[in-house]
């Protein structure tokens, strides 16, 4: 098999891997890099030959794996969508709201590159998807040759899958985004031990040290207690969150301490995606059983879209309670930025990070902020101070470098191919794997450089 690495560079960026396997062309993900804009966020998709590509296989649907997928359907509308059931039903409404926010960037910034596709070429995507059941090996056909598609529930987000292709005998595995504990909302991974020809693994925390007494469940405590101090103090917490997956984390959060009685009796508000993707979560629940969230959640906690227009930043916000709002880094232009704006300069409220933070994102800017410092809002002509409280929670999407190292041990790969983390990551990866596996061996693609494995 033959990989090339479309992400223009050696980072998280766009996800992006082109495969010659046998007579067989297959893309694993086709994402759009989340801190660049206009053309230079997709991958090198000009080395996929048109109308070449057999298969497409979706791992998740965040935007970094996703968000380029309609211009490769159109340049290969023969090529089959690979994905879960789950994945299936959600992604036409995330590409959906990708189609909006790039219109909506094309008005403010002028980029003229946006949209990259419009809402009708949606439908085109939708006609290829190709949803397989999880676990359950699935043969194809062609080209005088025969390929298998497995793919396993990769815990991380709501219909993420690792992918294993079997090709002659070989055997290639790709964890996607891969977590391992179970979260609120979705069991984690369960991926298969076996031996491996090739491994290609993700890499994100590969510069994040384990803290074992940072545990999923003693960071969850410490922000229900947060939130009640916050709301106790008369003040408002907002939550910044991904509105795929975070979100509804947050809001199985909420619910169970709820049903405990140990939330603040308050208003609870969260951005439009975020609660339309809780109805899609339910109907995945109930078509699929992959997915614990169910309706009753938002109905129970009374949780609301955030409506109405915004008032001028620094003044505080009218109505107290709890907002779990997009984006999760703060990204200019998001509801949970532009309500930031209303918090920050009071101290009774607090602003919580649930996941990671770019440190060139307002919200990793803002967590490098020290109490008292001044933090911009450019786009508003506004200069907040910093005297909320500013918290971040432990909660991370992806597995412990530990548990992937482990993981690639227990395959005993031949070949072990790193993607999807910025260099510090990759390099720590490069070196724990020589010691830990010394027969294999281990490569950082170089972008858009063809390599065998
Ligand atoms: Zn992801
Ligand atoms: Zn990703």
């Amino acid at each position: 098999m033959k990989i090339t690495d479309l992400n223009a560079e050696n980072d998280i960026g766009s996800n992006c891997l082109y495969l010659e396997v046998g007579p067989f062309r297959v893309l694993v993900d086709c994402g759009v890099h989340p801190k660049k804009a206009g053309k230079a966020s997709l991958p090198v998709l000009s080395k996929i030959p048109d109308g070449t590509l057999d298969f497409i296989i979706l791992t998740h649907c965040h935007l970094d794996h996703v968000g380029a997928l309609p211009l490769v359907i159109r340049r290969n509308p023969q090529a089959k969508i690979l994905c879960s059931a789950a994945s299936a039903m959600l992604v036409k409404r995330i590409l959906r709201n990708s189609v909006t926010v790039m219109m909506r960037q094309r008005e403010e910034t002028g980029i003229k590159d946006y949209p990259f596709y419009t809402y009708e070429e949606l439908d085109r995507v939708e006609s290829r998807l190709f949803p397989l059941p999880l676990h359950g090996s699935r043969e194809f056909l062609g080209r005088g040759d025969r390929i298998s598609v497995t793919l396993y529930p990769a815990g991380h987000v709501v219909g993420a899958v690792g992918a294993l292709i079997e090709h002659k005998g070989r055997r290639h595995f790709f964890t996607g985004d891969v977590l391992f504990l179970d979260q609120n909302t979705i069991r984690g991974a369960a991926f298969p031990r076996e031996p491996l020809d090739t491994l290609v693994t993700e890499t994100t925390r590969g510069a994040t040290p384990h803290h074992p007494d940072l545990t999923r469940a003693m960071e969850q405590a410490r922000l229900l207690k947060c939130i009640r101090e916050t709301i106790a103090g008369g003040g408002t917490m907002l939550i910044a969150a991904f509105a795929f997956g975070r979100m509804q984390e947050i809001l199985m959060l909420l619910h169970a301490a709820w049903e405990d009685d140990l939330l603040p009796d308050c208003p609870i508000f969260c951005s439009g995606l975020g609660v339309d993707l809780a109805d899609y979560f339910d109907m995945i629940s109930r078509k699929t059983g992959t997915v614990k969230f169910r309706r009753h959640v938002m109905r129970d906690l009374n949780a609301r879209p955030l409506r109405g227009k915004f008032v001028e930043p620094g003044l505080d916000i009218q109505e107290r309670g709890i907002y779990v709002l997009s984006s999760g880094m703060l990204v200019e232009n998001t509801p949970a930025w532009r309500i930031s704006a209303n918090l920050l300069d009071h101290p009774r409220n607090t602003v919580a990070f649930v996941g990671y933070c770019d440190p060139d994102t307002p919200g990793g800017r803002l967590l490098a902020a020290k109490p008292g410092d001044e933090f911009e809002y450019p786009h508003l002509e506004y200069t907040a101070k910093v005297n909320a409280r500013v918290e971040r929670f432990h909660m991370s999407g992806h597995a412990d470098r530990e548990e992937l190292v482990q993981f690639a041990k227990d395959c005993t790969p031949k070949h072990i191919v790193l993607t999807h983390g910025d260099p510090p990551a990759r390099e720590w990866f490069m070196k724990t794997l020589r010691a830990e596996i010394p027969g294999a061996k281990i490569t950082d693609p170089a972008p858009g450089v063809p390599f065998e494995v």
